[in-house]
C-alpha cells in the first residue's frame, strides 16, 4: 500500500456507511495536515521493566476535530484492510 492510501480512510467509512462523529461534541467537521496524521503510539513492554517500545507501537493515522480539537486515532493496519476492501467507482 503506498502512503497515502490511508488518507483515503474518511472517503472509505464513508462508502461503508459509517459518519464520522466527534465523541466530545458531536461535529462531523475534521481537518488534517501534513504534519499531524501519521503517529507511532508507542507499547509499554511489561517484561521489560514497564519500558517504551516502539517496535511494538501501534501507527495510526489521526484527524482532528475542527470544532472542539479532540484528536480521533486510527489505526492504519487496519485501515489499510478497510480501504482495501472498499471497490473503487471511479
Ligand atoms: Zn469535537
Amino acid at each position: 500500500m503506498s502512503e497515502h492510501q490511508v488518507y483515503k480512510l474518511p472517503e472509505a467509512l464513508e462508502k461503508k456507511g459509517i459518519t464520522l462523529k466527534c465523541p466530545v461534541c458531536g461535529s462531523e467537521n475534521f481537518m488534517v495536515s501534513d504534519s499531524l496524521r501519521d503517529y507511532l503510539v508507542p507499547a509499554i513492554d511489561k517484561d521489560s521493566g514497564f519500558k517504551v517500545n516502539f517496535d511494538k507501537g501501534l501507527p495510526v493515522y489521526s484527524l482532528i476535530c475542527e470544532n472542539c480539537s479532540y484528536v480521533l486515532n486510527f489505526s492504519i493496519q487496519i485501515a489499510e484492510t478497510i480501504i482495501d476492501g472498499i471497490p473503487s467507482k471511479e
